[in-house]
């Protein structure tokens, strides 16, 4: 009967289209046409707003940047970038040359994460950063000498929900994306950075810290003044904006900062939205297994860190119940995280009649052997996933637009509004990039959609630190 699910048993029976009903079902859960849609973006909005009206309720954290300057094209200087994000950490150096220079020269340098870094100590991963940086820094050349009586500039782009208490100082409220580095939360992340560049006697100066989102609408802002919006798609996910401060309910009271404010970005941290999500047990079962079960819930369901993992859960239950692999399930497809998203977006790239390269990466990376009608469905299953991830991240774009919109009494969809989008599951993924703006254009409608240009931005983030980093300079100017 509905509602009662019968006990699991392995029995492994009728080849590979005894997994078409689990198929059939699964479809039936992610399923996202349009009532689904709208129920999210409007979800969205609605939390987006109970995030301004005040802190700890149900609402998103909603967290203010106090970034309440857009680039203007006229900074000017050598400045510092450091990105500390999912998996990889990079440190930029950018030559800004004002109005007509633009960006005159940049330079990066990008480590992975060390894995065990990510387990470490709090000093262990500010040392690795900040040893990074003096590396970085050495390789300078003589570029430097008209400035060398004032300190390095650094933009600091930290992408993890960070509680700011200015424009330089935060603190970081919790670790996602697998992280879980003791005895960081509830610290100021910039005094981290600080002690472990002392340590390294390095003599640098935070002048911003911002999210990977902020960054990303700064950079892009920069080239494009319709930018109004910013979306990371990448091993995690969120999304900023920019909002009135009188429509920051929370923000009544002592103005954080001078009183010409009257715009700032806002850090939405929507990974951890979950309202009226179209879940299933594999959903529930990965968030059960999780570092940080019953959070990130919105992240967990479209962003990069997680999608091969759905995909691997259900092929495993696929596998256990029917015969998808042969009469066992391969041994590594029962390990957590084997199968990435980097692979389920390689696997549905493959065009070929034999699923030959489906077969391969199956093969290589799970040890399945498979027929050509397991691999027609393991591509369904990736496929029913990316669509649901793609089209929720686009119900979500477009919750953000409609809060907007109801605020600026029709600012927003009435002129030419830019979508900046950054992160490797966005730039990378075809399919995904697809079912995003397919969403997009079915709630908004096709007149309304033409005005809303959601765009790829390459690398706004590091140009961004460095802007804002520019823009709060001690010493520029
Ligand atoms: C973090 C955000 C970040 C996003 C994208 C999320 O896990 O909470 O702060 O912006 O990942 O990097
Ligand atoms: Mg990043």
């Amino acid at each position: 009967p509905p509602g009662r699910r019968s006990p699991v048993v392995a029995v492994r029976s009728g080849g590979v289209a005894a997994a078409a009903p689990i198929l059939t079902q699964l479809r039936g859960k992610c399923a996202t046409p349009l009532p689904v849609l709208r129920r999210v973006a409007d979800a969205m909005a609605a939390d987006i707003r109970a995030g301004l009206a005040a802190d700890g309720g149900d609402g998103l954290p909603m967290i203010l940047s106090y970034v309440d300057t857009l680039p203007t094209g006229g900074e000017k200087g050598l400045f510092y970038a450091l990105d500390l994000g999912g998996t990889n950490f990079r440190v930029l150096r950018v030559q800004l040359g004002g109005k007509d220079g633009r960006v005159i020269d940049t330079e990066f340098q990008q480590v992975s994460i060390p894995q065990e870094l990510m387990f470490g100590t709090t000093e262990e991963l500010f040392d690795f950063i900040a040893s990074e940086l003096a590396r970085f820094v050495e390789k300078e050349g003589d570029r430097f000498q008209l400035r060398q009586e004032m300190k390095r500039e650094i933009g600091f782009t930290f992408s993890f929900p960070v509680k700011q208490t200015s424009v330089d100082s935060g603190i970081l409220i919790k670790w996602t994306k697998g992280f879980a580095v003791s005895g960081t939360a509830g610290r100021d992340v910039v005094a981290c950075l600080n002690e472990a560049m002392e340590r390294q006697g390095l003599n640098m100066h935070v002048t911003a810290l911002v999210n990977d989102t902020v960054a990303t609408l700064a950079g892009a802002r920069y080239w494009d003044d319709d930018v109004m919006v910013a979306v990371i798609l990448g091993t995690g996910t969120n999304a900023c904006y920019i909002e009135h401060t009188d429509v920051i309910p929370k923000l009544q009271g002592p103005k954080p900062s001078s009183g010409r404010m009257v715009l700032q970005i806002i850090n939405t941290e929507w990974g951890a939205f979950s309202n009226s999500l179209p879940l299933t047990e594999f959903d529930r079962d990965m968030d059960s297994a999780s570092i940080n079960p019953g959070e990130q819930i919105f992240e967990k369901t479209i962003s990069g860190m997680y999608l091969g993992e759905i995909v691997r859960r259900i092929l495993l239950k696929m596998a256990n119940t029917t015969a998808l692999f042969g009469v066992s399930a391969p041994e590594k497809l029962c390990t957590p995280f084997t199968l990435s998203t980097p692979n389920i977006c390689a696997m549905q790239q493959d065009e070929s009649d034999d699923l030959l390269t489906v077969g391969t990466i199956l093969n290589d990376v799970v040890g399945a052997q498979s027929s050509l009608s397991a691999r027609k469905t393991v591509v369904e299953v990736c496929d029913t996933i990316v669509e649901r991830a793609g089209r929720l991240a686009g119900a979500g774009v477009v919750g953000i637009l409609q809060k907007m919109e109801q605020d600026s009494k029709s600012l927003i969809f009435g002129k030419r509004t830019v979508v900046a989008m950054d992160g490797g599951l966005y730039g990378h993924y075809p399919q995904y990039r697809k079912y995003l703006q397919d969403a997009v254009t079915e709630l908004l409608g096709p007149e309304t959609s033409k005005n809303v240009v959601i765009d790829h931005t390459k690398d706004g983030s590091g140009i961004g630190a460095a802007l804002l980093a520019a823009a709060n300079s001690k010493y520029a100017n």
